[in-house]
């Protein structure tokens, strides 16, 4: 029979996984328990003080790291460590801190017209991420990413994905508004985009979707006509990349937004995702 635990220990186990998940610990390993005593085992991991698994979580500039006491091995977002597994944990911390790194940021002439720098929007592990090129008029004023008309179009795409946009990660090729909404030059994108490969090597995205010419030739790092490079699937640093039109494009064509469905769906098989049903 299956003994079971008081009602205490349920509660000190359940306020430890609360803490747990605070600190961005969201998988958890079982390891053997020692046979001369299980339940004081447990007993003495909850009550005791705070395990390696606490006093190893730092924040630096370079990256969060968790310590494990066992010798997982390293999968996808973990480094191998001479004396441990390190584990990359807190994405949202790793991302706050380039936020800070950006500061107000004056490193190139884009900064001179900002309202708001524009840094990102959604889950910081999320699966699917999207590119944009650049902040509007109504990002620059909110401080976020595709909330105009374009926005919409992409939010409604997302919903396509039987998705919400709370679950995917939004960034932009660069972070300030480019005047009258031209495409940024060279050299600020070029400035701006090592925050956004930053950004993606915190996220881990399985799949990225890059909206439009512009985050498609800063992502791949050639300029290719987006006909050219629409329908398949590419590599950015080895995560899977789908380009498709960028949603003001898909405003002003609607009649290509066949298209860019078809590119989502791959992403969506990437994804392992299955188109919702309609009801
Ligand atoms: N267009 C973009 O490329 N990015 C935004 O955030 C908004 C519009």
């Amino acid at each position: 029979m299956t003994p079971s635990l008081d009602r205490g220990l349920i509660e000190a186990l359940e306020e430890r996984l609360r803490f747990y998940r605070d600190l961005g610990l969201t998988e958890l390993f079982r390891r053997p328990v020692d046979a001369s005593g299980p339940a004081g085992d447990a007993q003495r991991n909850l009550s005791g003080p705070a395990t390696s698994v606490e006093a190893a979580v730092a924040t630096t500039s370079e990256s969060i790291f968790v310590e494990e006491e066992s010798p997982i091995p390293a999968r996808k977002g973990t480094v191998a460590h001479p004396a441990a597994t390190i584990q990359l944990v807190d994405h949202a911390a790793a991302l706050r801190v380039i936020r800070e790194e950006i500061g107000e940021c004056t490193r190139c002439a884009l900064h001179k017209g900002r309202n708001k720098l524009v840094f990102a929007d959604g889950d910081p592990n999320a699966r699917l991420m999207f590119v944009g090129e650049g902040p509007g008029a109504d990002e620059d004023a909110q401080g976020l990413p595709f909330v105009g008309r374009a926005g919409q179009l992409l939010n409604n795409m997302i919903g396509a994905m039987g998705l919400e946009r709370e679950v995917v990660y939004i960034a932009n090729v660069v972070k300030c508004r480019p005047p009258g909404n031209r495409t940024p030059e060279p050299e600020e994108a070029n400035t701006c985009v090592q925050f956004l490969f930053r950004q993606i090597e915190v996220v881990q995205p399985e799949v990225i979707v890059a909206l439009g010419a512009t985050a498609a030739t800063y992502l791949l790092g050639q300029r290719q006509p987006l006909a050219g490079l629409r329908g398949r699937v590419h590599s950015f640093r080895g995560t899977k990349l789908i380009v498709t039109y960028h949603p003001a494009f898909l405003l002003r064509d609607p009649r290509q937004k066949k298209e860019a469905w078809a590119d989502l769906q791959i992403a969506m098989r990437e994804l392992g995702l299955k188109p919702p049903t309609r009801g």
